[in-house]
């Protein structure tokens, strides 16, 4: 018979028992998650609509995965948490805005990276669009000019597991010679013109999304790829709308 110590200790392990059980059921659900794949079917119905200009009804099943799983809820204004996972760009202090989630799907579909390559952002902003690339697998280096915010999207990105992504100061007109040539690069604010240092830093074969067009003007996002050859083609995919590239280049 159970002496009244280890009766206790029975009690006590059941106790535990159910704990751990009513810990497993009371683990709480993301309650960013809803809204997150509310936001994907939305860039996939964005997708089918803009499908005439920018020849891509369906984007790349890997970057539609990856916006599935990176929280932007990490990447936004306290403030505008709720908002979050609204297909629209969000302000994120200093003047300038976290992009829409449907340009940030498109921007990373059209360079068709592979995991493990080697991409270059210019335009840091929340470093939204720098973990959606390293989600994909990318070996991503991104720099923005605004000092606060290359601060901020640091810590963004480690408090989001992205960790690895290289991040730097300065102004991006140049590129970032010392990591070049890269496979894609990124430009998430508009330029008057494609700055030729990034062309020269696209490996042959390689591709860079850019919107190129004035701050009142029309922009539209180019798709710039450097054939093996080094010869260099323009395609335009779609008018759009981002804050200016300044810097004094
Ligand atoms: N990719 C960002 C959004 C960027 S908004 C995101 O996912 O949140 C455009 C960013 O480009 C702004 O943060 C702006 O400060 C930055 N920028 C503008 N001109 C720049 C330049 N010459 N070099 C680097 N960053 C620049």
């Amino acid at each position: 018979m159970a002496s009244p110590i280890s009766r206790c200790r029975v009690t006590s392990c059941l106790a535990a028992t159910l704990l751990v059980a009513w810990a497993a059921v009371a683990v709480p659900a993301d309650p960013y998650d809803a809204p997150r794949r509310h936001m994907v079917r939305e860039i996939a119905e964005m997708a089918e609509e803009t499908a005439i200009e920018t020849d891509r009804p369906r984007l790349d099943a890997r970057v539609m995965q990856a916006m599935g799983r990176v929280p932007r809820q990490l990447f936004v204004r306290p403030g505008d948490l709720s908002e979050a996972y609204d297909n629209r760009p969000l302000p994120i202090g200093h003047g300038q805005t976290i992009s829409q989630p449907y340009i940030v799907a498109l921007m990373s579909d059209l360079l068709r990276l592979k995991p493990g390559q080697r991409v270059l952002e210019i335009g840091t902003g929340s470093g939204y669009q720098a973990a959606v690339l390293a989600d994909l697998g990318a070996r991503v280096h991104s720099i923005e000019i605004i000092e606060p915010l290359g601060r901020r999207a640091a810590e963004n990105l480690q408090v989001g597991g992205y960790g690895q992504v290289r991040l730097r100061v300065g102004d991006g007109y140049h590129g970032w010679p010392e990591a070049a040539p890269f496979d894609g690069i990124l430009v998430t604010a508009a330029a008057s013109h494609v700055p030729p240092p990034l062309v020269k830093q696209l490996r042959p074969g390689g591709r860079m999304v850019i919107p190129v067009g004035g701050a009142f003007l029309t922009q539209y996002l180019l798709l710039v790829e450097k054939q093996a050859d080094g010869a260099v083609t323009t395609r335009q995919i779609l008018p759009v709308r981002f804050v200016p590239l300044t810097g004094g280049h």
